[in-house]
């Protein structure tokens, strides 16, 4: 959780019930009604597809009635403390945003802070769910990185899609697996050496010379031996890169 400078605890007394378990049980018994008084829906695959083209819509709206019994308080705020200055803020209205999970899909509207002294905007409740700035949400970036990782995009977002249901770019996976890998070296990717060892010695078996080890690392750039300290005459210069 990041560090914020206000409570994560409804204030006793407020109650958490929320109308959305009403609106949410109109939802599931039209949904229900719907799928039974389908005269055409009389096939296992007819009831899971109905299931399934819904489910962002069941599941997303399950997740946001989940939010707002549990931060009910930050949903209705009104005042929060400015988190460089504290000086007390009232809020200038409520923002909303589309939010996408690998579950599901909601709007969330909450309430929007803003400090003139020092120049900040924020959004409280954003902060409490750690919410990316991305309508896409960490838990399909893990998934975007996993796929992206093991086939090319164009697979990718095929299998994303077939499995959730939801619609996914080949340029978002780009963006999101470039983003990560930023952040990640070449020994950050290399095997460990206890698992480096673990292999020479399987291949050492039944042999009289050491095994020669090359390492692969898909999409990394890394000098592949150190620059000489001159050039040899009629040969290249060794700048050779391991390349995607
Ligand atoms: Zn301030």
């Amino acid at each position: 959780m990041p560090n914020v400078n206000f409570s994560e605890t409804p204030p006793v007394g407020m109650s958490a019930t929320a109308n959305w378990r009403v609106e949410y049980d109109d939802f599931l018994d039209d949904f229900i009604n719907s799928v039974g008084n389908d005269t055409a829906m009389s096939e296992l695959e007819d009831i899971t597809g109905a299931v399934f083209r819904n489910k962002s819509k069941l599941l997303g709206q399950l997740v946001a009635g989940l939010i707002e019994t549990k931060y009910s308080h930050l949903l209705d705020q009104d005042y929060c403390a400015c988190k460089q200055c504290n000086k007390r803020l009232k809020s200038v209205g409520k923002r909303s945003r589309k939010l996408e999970t690998r579950v599901g899909a909601f709007e969330l509207n909450r309430p929007y802070f803003y400090c003139r002294d020092c120049h900040l905007g924020f959004f409280p409740l954003d902060e409490v769910l750690c919410l990316s700035d991305s309508p896409k949400q960490y838990d399909i970036q893990d998934i975007e990185t996993f796929l992206s990782s093991e086939m090319p995009y164009e697979t990718a977002k095929e299998a994303y899609e077939r499995i959730t249901g939801d619609e996914l770019s080949t340029h978002h996976l780009h963006d999101t697996a470039n983003a990560i890998g930023e952040q990640v070296g070449v020994l950050e990717v290399c095997p460990s050496k206890e698992e480096i060892e673990e292999k020479i010695d399987q291949l050492s078996q039944g042999r009289h010379r050491r095994p020669v080890m090359m390492l692969g690392i898909d999409g990394a750039y890394g000098p592949m031996r150190p620059l000489p300290r001159f050039p040899f005459r009629g040969c290249g210069v060794g700048s050779g890169r391991m390349g995607p």
